[in-house]
């Protein structure tokens, strides 16, 4: 089934999309733009994303190329339910920020017959699983992987290069400090 096709209306049945991919990749856009279209459809939308985040704006959700969408700031996944009762699609940005009852929350929503849209990064900047994320693609009914383009070599990019020697797993509103990178092209630094 084309996921992104207009026809996609959730009746009796719900189900998980996960967009992942590096940083840099078009996960927020995507996201964005499968929203939209739903808003389009009059299909009644709602978009949370982890408190963590607050580059640009506290209120919407915002892709690298600036589109933004007005989205619920919430500090735990759980919050995700209370919200969205009305809603016939939830969209969640920077999912790799929630913890692992992540998984729980958007299996609920399916459950009840609601249309779940995930975006986050799927690897960390060692190029290791960034949980909740992977068990996430586990049960997600529609799975796509967004690529970049290595800034060293321009094959396509899978991975996030850490440019600074932070041990922090990940720098909220940093993004000057990381570069998509290839697999041949991608370093991990240790310390
Ligand atoms: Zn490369």
């Amino acid at each position: 089934m084309d996921t992104s096709a207009q026809h996609v209306i959730p009746r009796d049945v719900g189900w998980i999309e996960v967009i992942c991919g590096c940083m840099f990749s078009g996960k927020t856009e995507e996201l964005i733009r499968r929203l939209r279209r739903a808003q389009i459809a009059r299909q009644r939308v709602v978009v949370f994303k982890p408190v963590i985040d607050n580059r640009y704006s506290q209120e919407h959700i915002v892709s690298h190329n600036e589109q933004t969408l007005v989205s619920t700031p919430v500090q735990d996944a759980s919050e995700i339910i209370t919200g969205s009762t009305d809603a016939q699609v939830v969209g969640i940005d920077e999912g790799q920020f929630f913890g692992g009852n992540l998984v729980d929350v958007c299996e609920q929503l399916a459950r009840s017959g609601k249309r779940v849209i995930v975006a986050g990064l799927d690897q960390d900047y060692r190029g290791k699983p960034f949980e909740p994320i992977p068990q996430l693609l586990a049960v997600a009914e529609y799975i796509t992987k967004t690529l970049a383009i290595c800034v060293v070599c321009g094959n396509p990019a899978d991975r996030t290069q850490r440019t600074s020697s932070s041990q922090e797993r990940v720098i909220v509103g940093a993004k000057d400090l990381y570069e998509a990178r290839c697999r041949r092209c991608h370093r991990v630094i240790e310390h």
